[in-house]
């Protein structure tokens, strides 16, 4: 991986610099709500069955498509498009020419950043098999 690739446009990231450019929060991983009327889209504090809630990583990545069909692929073209992204994704704030915040561990160094700065879905979110009704789970804070 390049010096500082972080920096350079999504567009330009190898497989492996896209792959690390992940800061690791686990909120695109949360179930969603569309509404119907507006087609507005609402997170939930509802996990997908394969994220590890206390790691906020997907527990089975490479083979994830086979358990979650609809898991989204990001790709340059798509983040920009994809409105239901938390405003603090990597992939958003590269795609709109922001650079990585503070917390990030490609600048503080640290994997557990993201979750000592509270940036992360540690600590917040339920299984989805003990759940229950998903409208009882919309959740209330910006992501
Ligand atoms: S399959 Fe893995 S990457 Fe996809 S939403 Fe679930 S936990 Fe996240
Ligand atoms: S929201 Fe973005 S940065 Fe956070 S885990 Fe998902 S893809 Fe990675």
């Amino acid at each position: 991986m390049s010096d500082r690739f972080w920096e350079k446009p999504l567009a330009a990231l190898t497989r492996a610099e896209w792959e690390a450019l992940c800061d690791g929060c686990g909120k695109c991983c949360l179930h969603k709500v569309e509404d119907a009327d507006s087609g507005e889209i609402y997170p939930t504090n509802i996990a997908c069955k394969l994220l590890d809630r206390h790691s906020c990583r997907c527990s089975h990545y490479r083979g994830r498509k086979a358990f979650v069909p609809d898991c989204v692929r990001l790709t340059a073209d798509k983040v920009g498009a994809l409105s239901w992204l938390p405003s603090t994704c990597a992939y958003r704030l590269r795609a709109a020419g922001k650079p990585l915040p503070d917390w990030h561990y490609l600048i503080s160094g640290d994997r557990e950043s993201v979750h000592a700065a509270g940036m992360s879905v540690r600590g917040w979110t339920v299984a989805e098999d003990e759940a229950g009704d998903i409208e009882h789970h919309l959740v209330d804070r910006d992501l």
